[in-house]
């Protein structure tokens, strides 16, 4: 049963002509064509009950892809007794069968299911096909594979010492209930990976998605069928969130939270979760990725070539809808001329419209929700007197949720854009003066509450150095002259402390050890 090292699955190129390309026009075209229904699916039934909502393309709201159903206290039970149902059998699967599940996950993924995958997510999550391939297809398949690995390592592993005469072994057992997974619109990977890696591990999920990401998450669905996964084991359903919390948080079964999301919505849900710990018959795991205020430092000896292109793809790629996009950018004042001349020329190449136009670059925010909030950020920064827009800072929501990619220069460091997060295309620089460098490490460790990620450009080793120690616990992915986005599975485990979550590094073994309960066994002979 040995799973050797995976590798990255290649990225499609969809150039005009090539086959992938023909494939996803087709697939997007099967897409446009028909309003869909959207089931729930528990215990392996598709479920069309509840409140009819319709699906729109955030870029086109006006045309509607299909329909879901949001469903009822009663979905929340039936998923729950279908996860525990689905229970026994699945922790009893060796792991390599439950493995190989996921290995043919992505394998579907890779080939048949690959252009109807991203028809969805860009559809429904405005995504352009290259970020669709990147987020679920290359990075889904790649978590699939790692943790498959992973999992063979950690059962591999014995770290005990058996002295003559005894045998000690470690059982690993999934956790003792069943695990609630959370998930996020901006990654369909994410979505995707927060239930299957708890399932992996032997575990069952009901699986709570973003309501905008409904329509590649019928997709992942029918992925897990084809590829052969039990019913029961993930149950993904539509109920909303605080009817879901307080059933699943007030039951006895409850052993895990998977989440990405809000840091606002996460801390409401740990106190839920506090507040009912004597109910639950385990402490609950809770694992969460959260917010981020992810930052650009860059010293006076950085190549500002490097650093206009890492702030323009950190920040504006996905338009900017990533927890670790860069939102804050340190450049000292001797190279900024160059860099800002740099950034706005390349800016002014950027295509902004429909994801059927493969040549936009940007596309749509998720919602009208989103929209609304970082338009007000923006028109904020217009009335600051310290803040001056040098690119962008227009918006428009008539046909779809655009907003230009939007870089404010601030002379005020605190100000409202250099410390929330925005979850948009906005960047804000301070130009800070090349005598302040060791004050400005200081301003990037204490302006946000936040520690996912970030990036510092710069030559001096000593410099590279000092910036790496100064920055310790600022991010926990930190980038030395990249940008601080993109982390790839396999290669770098991705999380942050802080505000940004509990840290435990998706698309690593250190992630899959929270869905096991270890039994210490020790046998005298
Ligand atoms: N893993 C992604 C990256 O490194 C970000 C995921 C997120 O936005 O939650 O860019």
């Amino acid at each position: 049963h040995h799973i050797a090292v995976p590798a990255n699955e290649p990225v499609m190129s969809y150039a005009p002509g090539s086959p992938e390309r023909k494939a996803l026009k087709e697939a997007l075209h099967e897409a446009k064509s028909k309003e869909i229904e959207l089931p729930a699916f528990i215990n392996g039934k598709r479920i069309l009950e509840g409140e009819k909502v319709s699906a729109h393309p955030p870029h086109e709201h006006k045309h509607t892809l299909g329909h879901f159903y949001r469903g009822t206290k009663e979905h929340v039970h039936q998923a729950i007794d279908a996860a525990l149902g689905a229970k026994e059998s699945w922790a009893a699967t060796p792991w390599h069968e439950r493995a190989a599940v996921f290995l043919r996950a992505a394998d579907l993924l890779a080939g048949p299911f690959r252009a109807k995958m991203n028809a969805a997510t860009m559809l429904a999550q405005s995504k352009n096909a290259f970020q669709a391939e990147i987020d679920a297809v290359a990075e889904l398949c790649d978590f699939f594979r790692f943790n498959a690995y992973f999992l063979q390592e950690i059962y591999r592993e014995q770290p005990l010492h058996s002295p003559r005469g005894i045998w000690n072994k470690l059982e690993y057992r999934p956790l003792e209930g069943f695990v609630l997974a959370i998930t996020p619109f901006n990654f369909t990977s994410i979505a995707a990976n927060l239930p299957a890696a708890p399932a992996l591990c032997g575990n069952t999920v009901v699986w709570k998605p973003a309501e905008t990401q409904i329509y590649s998450a019928v997709v992942i669905m029918e992925l897990f069928e084809a590829a052969g996964l039990p019913p029961g084991v993930i149950n993904l359903i539509y109920t909303d969130g605080p009817v879901v919390g307080d059933i699943v948080f007030k039951h006895r079964d409850f052993a895990g939270l998977h989440f990405t999301g809000s840091t606002g919505v996460f801390q409401q849900l740990w106190k839920e979760i506090g507040n009912n710990i004597t109910t639950y018959r385990s402490y609950p795991r809770v694992v969460g990725e959260t917010g981020g205020k992810d930052f650009i430092v860059a010293y006076k000896d950085a190549d500002p070539v490097q650093v206009a292109v890492a702030c323009l793809r950190g920040a504006f790629e996905f338009q900017g809808q990533k927890c670790s996009a860069a939102s804050r950018a340190y450049i000292s004042a001797s190279i900024w001329p160059a860099v800002k001349e740099r950034l706005l020329a390349d800016m002014k190449t950027l295509k902004m419209g429909s994801v059927e136009d493969f040549g936009n670059f940007i596309n749509a925010v998720i919602d009208e929700r989103s929209f609304d909030k970082i338009a007000k950020y923006i028109d904020g920064e217009k009335a600051n007197p310290k803040a001056e827009i040098i690119a962008g800072g227009g918006y428009d929501k008539s046909e779809g949720y655009f907003i230009e990619p939007t870089v404010i220069v601030s002379t005020d460091p605190k100000s409202t854009t250099m410390c929330e997060e925005i979850f948009g295309p906005v960047l804000t620089l301070y130009v800070y003066d090349d005598a302040d460098w060791e004050k400005t490490l200081e301003l990037v460790d204490n302006t946000s509450p936040y520690a996912l990620t970030g990036a510092v450009f710069a030559t001096d080793r000593n410099v590279i150095d000092q910036a790496t120690k100064a920055l310790a616990n600022a991010a926990g992915n930190f980038y030395v002259n990249d940008k601080p986005t993109g982390a790839v599975v396999g290669q770098q485990p991705f999380g942050g402390a802080r505000g940004s979550g509990t840290n435990d590094k998706a698309g690593s073994a250190l992630n899959l050890t929270r869905w096991i309960s270890p039994r210490l066994i020790k046998e005298n002979f």
